[in-house]
């Protein structure tokens, strides 16, 4: 009898219990997920707010690593930089970005994804050829050379002020608006950073890159920075200066 009691006890307390642990469970999960939450978010806030003065690149020191050279209208490529260029796609790219680039697409042929470079490197000469027959076409089609020149500029880098130039610079498949759309896209939005690639331009950085959205334009940066980048919200300008306040640079 006494042990049918005991037995009878154990049925009722111990699906309490489970429930219980489960409760508690789930409420802690729910904290450390805030808390996370709450973390990213922080660590976001304080990087926007380490580099609101970034934009301004009239006397830029270039950092240390490589990975991290910047090139915009303001600050031109190093005069020492050198690329080793290696072949993809009839297109080169510097040595350093190959692997991962390598990497990032058979990640992408599993997911049914598929990526060609449409440019990669590109000398401070070609970038002069590209240059002046965009503003003869401009000039053809009616523009005074001053106005051919503005015009052409404001979609093509002026010569040593292509990223291209570094040959960590991708411009992707079909190089156009419509490529936001793909599934192409879509992966390298959940995946490049995976790889240490970040979508250069963003509509909400253009402001301080200075260029509009470029959905199809990748820069390498290795797998920690575009991670970093990535987790703080920062695009190239913003994560240099960040970098070089914190003393990092
Ligand atoms: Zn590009």
């Amino acid at each position: 009898m006494r042990k049918e009691k005991r037995k009878k006890h154990n049925h009722l307390t111990e699906p309490i219990a489970a429930v219980i642990i489960i409760l508690a469970l789930l409420l802690s999960m729910a904290v450390s997920a805030l808390g996370y939450w709450e973390a990213q978010h922080a660590a976001k806030d304080s990087a926007q707010h380490a580099v609101e003065t970034a934009g301004q690149f009239e006397s830029y020191r270039q950092l240390s690593d490589p990975l991290l050279v910047l090139v915009n209208a303001q600050t031109p490529l190093p005069e020492d930089w050198e690329v080793t260029p290696r072949m993809v796609d009839d297109e080169l790219i510097d040595l350093r970005a190959y692997e991962d680039y390598a990497a990032m697409c058979a990640a992408a042929a599993k997911d049914d994804v598929w990526f060609w470079v449409a440019s990669g490197y590109r000398s401070v000469e070609e970038q002069e050829e590209v240059l002046a027959k965009a503003i003869a076409e401009n000039q053809k089609a009616g523009m005074a050379p001053d106005k051919a020149r503005e015009e052409a500029l404001r979609t093509i880098a002026e010569p040593g002020h292509s990223e291209h130039h570094t040959g960590l610079a991708l411009d992707l498949n079909d190089v156009s608006r419509e490529f936001e759309s793909t599934k192409a896209y879509a992966w390298l939005q959940k995946h490049s950073a995976e790889y240490g690639f970040v979508q250069r331009y963003k509509a909400e950085k253009s402001a301080i890159t200075g260029i509009d959205n470029e959905s199809w334009h990748y820069r390498y940066v290795g797998r920690f920075h575009a991670k970093e980048m990535e987790r703080l919200g920062l695009c190239l300008e913003e994560y240099v200066v960040y970098l070089q306040k914190q003393g990092r640079g």
